[in-house]
């Protein structure tokens, strides 16, 4: 199985580099109004990773503060020169880097398990839900996202076992 451990990522201007040491705990969209006017664009993608799997490898990051509908204070770190978004930190205990999962090098591996507020979506933007978990606004616990991710990683792994299985009977 792929954990995407070693994946490496940076802003637009290419002075922020980092690199993961660690496979992501969780991958999700988010189409809240927040997320559309960060990214300047339809939705959010955010990878969480763990603090210490995060190695800054070059570049100068600024920061800047807001505070989420929850209300908890969100530190969102961005290149210096070329402002692009790298991640987002809550003070929750968790010590979860949220990445920007754009600014990976290699984002075809990417997949993620859940739209979060999806009332909010743009009407031109088609999601699954036979596909997708879709919730209204927030899910009912961050331990959710990262249940779903660990799940669909496990499938993904299990399926890929099968046909290597099939393949080696012919
Ligand atoms: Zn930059
Ligand atoms: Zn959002």
């Amino acid at each position: 199985m792929n954990t995407h451990m070693g994946s490496t990522g940076g802003c637009q201007c290419g002075q922020v580099r980092y690199r993961l040491s660690d496979a992501p705990k969780a991958l999700y969209v988010c189409h809240c109004l927040h997320c559309q006017k960060q990214s300047s664009s339809a939705f959010g993608m955010s990878m969480w990773v763990h603090r210490d799997a995060v190695e800054f490898t070059s570049g100068k990051l600024s920061f800047w503060s807001t505070r989420g509908d929850s209300g908890a204070e969100k530190i969102c770190a961005f290149c210096d020169t070329c402002g692009t978004r790298i991640y987002h930190a809550t003070d929750d205990g968790m010590d979860i880097l949220s990445i920007k999962a754009g600014s990976l090098d290699d984002s075809t591996w990417l997949r993620p398990t859940c739209h979060l507020w999806i009332k909010r979506k743009q009407a031109w933007l088609r999601v699954n839900p036979d596909h997708d978990t879709c919730y209204d606004t927030e899910p009912p616990s961050d331990e959710e996202l990262m249940r779903q991710w660990t799940a669909a990683r496990t499938q993904a792994g299990a399926k890929r076992a099968q046909c290597s299985d099939m393949s080696g009977k012919d």
